[in-house]
């Protein structure tokens, strides 16, 4: 298989739906605007070329210097058992993306540390839930897939684990479990909702199956309410395998209609500027205020 035209495959899918989205009205009246455009350019540029070859860098300096001889040790594996290996490969890269992603949407840990951890996970996930400006009419579109803030994909250990499996000599099963994930995501981006069709059919058993899949996979709506406004952002935080949600996270929302209002709400200075919502750094504002009795210092007692 060849690695490069399932790369193009991805990005062909990305431009073919983008355009489609221009072109059917998709785009317009707020849906999509210039800084969503521009955000969708930087973020994508960045992960291709900075952040992917920046962690199989690293991964490639540390481990070759720790382990040697450990580059393509595992070969022999997708050699014998390719489709089992993909599946795994498939499977634990999808349980730890729900994992991570679930964690920056989850409700606040007890622990300080923790919270100082979540809020570095929610400053650098919260550019994906930004839709559109600060008139609420954004909506979700393919050019959203790989939006995220600048560490994103650095703090994202299903990434460093699919580059891991790569250095490891998986080539083949990388390149067609990422293509295929890439491909399903956008797919869950894209401005449509044809599962609704299905949802809402008058033939009861047309319904009841696309009931039964949506446990199973993750489909456009699904995604879509992922992105809304309200307790369903917190939902459906896989990106294929909504079996996760349903089964192990307990967040699986299917829903009969689109969301009525997409993204979290935007301040000011991020909803007219890519750089500020690109390059986040204060984190501050996502940590809760340390509790009264344990800011102020030791009081003595009466
Ligand atoms: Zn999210
Ligand atoms: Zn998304």
């Amino acid at each position: 298989m060849d690695d490069q035209k399932l790369t193009m495959l991805v990005t062909a899918f990305i431009v073919i739906t983008a355009l489609w989205e221009v072109l059917s009205g998709r785009t317009r009246d707020g849906r999509k605007n210039q800084q969503d455009w521009r955000m969708a350019f930087l973020a994508t540029f960045m992960m291709v070329a900075v952040q992917r070859p920046l962690v199989l860098l690293l991964l490639t300096l540390g481990l070759s210097t720790l382990i040697p001889g450990s580059a393509g040790s595992l070969a022999w594996l997708e050699q014998a058992y390719f489709w089992p290996t993909l599946i795994v490969f498939f499977c634990v890269e999808e349980f730890i993306h729900g994992s991570f992603h679930l964690f920056a949407h989850r409700r606040r840990p007890n622990n300080r540390v923790l919270q100082w951890v979540q809020a570095f996970y929610k400053m650098n996930h919260r550019p994906h839930h930004m839709s559109g400006g600060l008139d609420n009419k954004g909506q979700l579109t393919v050019t959203q897939t790989f939006v995220n803030g600048w560490a994103w994909w650095l703090i994202m250990p299903n990434y460093t684990f699919q580059l891991l499996c790569l250095y490891l000599g998986l080539v083949e099963v990388f390149v067609i479990g990422t293509a295929f994930k890439g491909l399903w995501a956008a797919h869950t981006h894209v401005n449509w909702n044809y599962d609704l069709y299905f949802h809402n059919h008058r033939w009861a058993w047309v319904r009841k199956t696309m009931w039964a899949l949506a446990h199973i996979l993750v489909f456009p709506t699904q995604h879509h309410h992922h992105h809304a406004r309200g307790p369903n952002s917190a939902r459906n935080v896989t990106s294929t395998l909504a079996i996760y949600d349903w089964l192990v996270f307990g967040t699986l929302a299917i829903e009969t209609s689109k969301p009525n209002v997409y993204g979290w709400r935007q301040k000011e200075p991020e909803a007219n500027s890519v750089l500020k919502r690109y390059f986040c750094w204060d984190v501050r504002p996502y940590v809760p205020k340390a509790p009264a009795s344990a800011a102020t210092p030791s009081q003595p007692s009466a």
